[in-house]
């Protein structure tokens, strides 16, 4: 038995990963589209097998009330929309896996997870790396210190964009540009890694001049987050370098580096540590699994035995309440401090 599940945008993501990946899934399949456009719904339709009565537009996507397949509403529009689709899809009495980043700003994301707990649905965010066997991997290494106390990790997502006109590069449907985007990666994963909260940031941000791509977001951010017991995490994301997605957390007695550790594949864990021979460096290499078929089973899991999921919306929110201060400091030039939020438990 499988949970139904209907695609809210046919972009990229859903065509290039999201719809190949129910070919992996064993608990979740596609039984219904929305789209604005009708050549697009009937094409991907047909290569899915999904019938032309579950095929919505924009316009009479509430009509999903009605069709009994369809468990799950997987929202993957441009970042503004997500607030608007989660709470007419829960309204429509469906759970809800929304795209990163959840929203545009903390106060969207907590109207999404009112909406779901008013309608008693499920919220989930797809932070597809939590699903990511190295990276959790990497969280059980830390966790269990096999390399002593975790001290500090540096971490980049970095790639280059082109198209001045796409909506990434829109402030009011992006929220933002590279922070909100791929920056977001640094920042929730570091929270999965660490299992704590940050409690002040400090950041800088750049746009060139000029350049019509950073008009309206920010083309570089770095930021430093502060964790319990000292722990630092320095952070870069950039929309105008060469494509680069690593972490290295470096503990007392050893290191570990995971290159492409935010790709949809292609991740290499390398480490280094002072027991045994000295200095002695590995790489570990472990089964790889799809990111997204993963993340929609664990969703499907939870909607079929009532379970809460493990990156639910206040997930998304606390991210979002770090990205405003990040935003703040950068303005303001100066370090702001955070208020930790009870009742995230990323060792769930
Ligand atoms: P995309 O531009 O390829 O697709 C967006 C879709 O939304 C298109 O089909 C477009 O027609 C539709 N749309 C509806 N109303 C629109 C409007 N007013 N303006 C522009 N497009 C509109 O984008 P994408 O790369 O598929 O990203 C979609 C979402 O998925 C974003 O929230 C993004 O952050 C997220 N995403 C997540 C990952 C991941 O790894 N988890 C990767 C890429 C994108």
């Amino acid at each position: 038995k499988r949970v139904g599940y209907a695609l809210v945008g046919l972009g990229h993501l859903t065509l290039e990963e999201i719809l190949p990946a129910f070919g992996e899934c064993k608990k979740s399949k596609p039984v219904a589209l929305v789209s604005g456009s009708p050549e697009k719904l009937k094409k991907v339709a047909q290569q899915y097998g999904i019938k032309p009565e579950s095929c919505y537009s924009y316009d009479n996507y509430d009509k999903l009330k009605d069709n009994p397949e369809v468990q799950v509403i997987y929202i993957v529009l441009p970042n503004s929309m997500h607030a608007e689709y989660t709470v007419r899809g829960a309204q429509a009495g469906k759970h809800i896996l929304c795209e990163k980043p959840m929203a545009s700003s903390s106060a969207e994301c907590q109207l999404m997870i009112d909406a779901c707990k008013k309608a008693n649905k499920k919220l989930m965010v797809a932070y597809r790396i939590q699903y990511e066997p190295y990276n959790r991997l990497v969280r059980d290494m830390i966790r269990d210190s096999k390399f002593g106390k975790t001290k500090y990790i540096q971490t980049q997502n970095s790639q280059s964009s082109a198209n001045p006109n796409h909506w990434r590069h829109k402030k009011d449907l992006a929220g933002g540009g590279s922070l909100p985007d791929i920056g977001l990666y640094c920042l929730n994963t570091s929270r999965f890694l660490l299992g704590t909260e940050p409690t002040e940031v400090f950041a800088y941000s750049y746009s060139t001049p000029g350049n019509p791509l950073f008009k309206e977001v920010e083309e570089h951010m770095s930021w430093q987050m502060r964790f319990p017991d000292g722990i630092i995490v320095d952070s870069i994301t950039h929309y105008n370098t060469h494509d680069s997605r690593f972490y290295r957390v470096n503990s007392e007695r050893g290191w570990l580096h995971l290159d492409n550790a935010y790709a949809y594949t292609g991740q290499r864990l390398q480490t280094s540590h002072a027991e045994g021979p000295a200095k002695m460096q590995n790489q570990i290499t472990i089964e790889s699994k799809n990111q997204f078929a993963t993340e929609m089973d664990h969703f499907s899991e939870c909607v079929m035995n009532d379970k809460p999921p493990h990156t639910p919306g206040e997930e998304g929110l606390q991210d979002h309440r770090i990205m405003e201060a990040i935003y703040q400091s950068a303005r303001e030039g100066k370090p702001v401090k955070l208020t930790p939020v009870q009742g995230t438990d990323v060792f769930r």
